[in-house]
């Protein structure tokens, strides 16, 4: 396993593979991460992975300086799972002084995250394109955790006409619901207890869209209402139930299905979660 910190060491080592598969990432892995890894493995026959806390998707008030980082831990990892290039730069690398482009991706970037974080999409599609510029993956990997971040960037790739596919994968979960995140590690005990809400109520929401409901402000109401009765859980930032491509909220959920997504604190720390019904 390769570990390379610059963009024209990284290009040199790119040659060696015919396809590589890439899955971008802040560190910090967990078994959300190491899925990621493993199909682009299987899928490519190379894998390629990025550790890069990007400043430009934190607001000034976010937790960038805090962000949990293990660089150790986490090459011991990507070294057991077969791992071919690790590409670790430094913010200078990516932001050497003078740079000012940006990927505005529009309308998709504007509700949920994009209301309560502004400029987060911004930075994400800005790096996420400058990763894809320096590591010129077959394949790229992406976390059906971050719902809202797959359609940014699908709808990039496709808008730019980058040449590659993307691939989105299956959240993976705790053994009580709570999505793996890097995050998780901030929440407090009781904290950590409480965040399994967020899945109870998704899944509760689902199986009220299972017994036929279709109404969407009733199916929000299923997630407040369960998120209201856990009182170390705030007021959810929001509760959504939008469509799948242009994440508009929806009246009626018909055959095209519908991705309900929440934001919620537990103390200072913030959490997401969604799911898809129906499609
Ligand atoms: P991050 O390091 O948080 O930027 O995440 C890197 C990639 O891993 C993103 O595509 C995330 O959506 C994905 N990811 C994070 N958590 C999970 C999870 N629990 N299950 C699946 N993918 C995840």
């Amino acid at each position: 396993m390769d570990v390379i910190p610059t963009i024209a060491a990284f290009r040199q080592a790119r040659t060696r593979y015919p396809t590589l598969g890439l899955v971008p990432t802040m560190g910090f892995l967990h078994e959300g991460h190491l899925s990621l890894v493993r199909r682009a493995k299987q899928e490519c026959g190379a894998a390629a992975v990025s550790i890069f806390v990007n400043p430009t998707q934190f607001g000034p008030r976010e937790d960038f300086s805090t962000y949990p980082r293990d660089m150790e831990r986490d090459l011991a990892q990507l070294r057991s799972l077969g791992t071919d290039l690790v590409f670790t730069p430094d913010v200078n690398e990516v932001y050497p002084p003078g740079h000012a482009t940006g990927v505005d991706v529009g309308v998709v970037t504007e509700p949920l995250e994009g209301a309560v974080r502004p400029g987060h999409f911004r930075g994400v599609a800005t790096v996420v394109c400058k990763l894809f510029n320096i590591t010129q993956p077959t394949r790229a990997y992406f976390g059906q955790k971050d719902a809202q971040q797959t359609v940014v960037i699908r709808k990039m790739v496709r808008d730019l006409d980058m040449p590659l596919e993307v691939v989105i994968c299956p959240t993976v979960r705790e053994a009580d619901g709570l999505a793996m995140s890097s995050r998780n590690t901030y929440l407090a005990p009781a904290e950590r207890q409480a965040a399994a809400v967020l899945y109870r109520a998704l899944r509760a929401a689902e199986k009220r869209f299972a017994a036929g409901e279709r109404n969407a402000e009733a199916l929000r109401d299923v997630l407040r209402t369960t998120i209201a009765g856990e009182p170390v859980a705030a007021a959810p930032d929001y509760v959504s139930v939008a469509d799948r491509d242009t994440l508009r909220e929806l009246q009626t959920v018909t055959d095209g299905g519908a991705l309900l997504s929440l934001a919620v604190r537990f103390g200072k720390t913030r959490l997401i979660d969604n799911i898809v019904v129906g499609g």
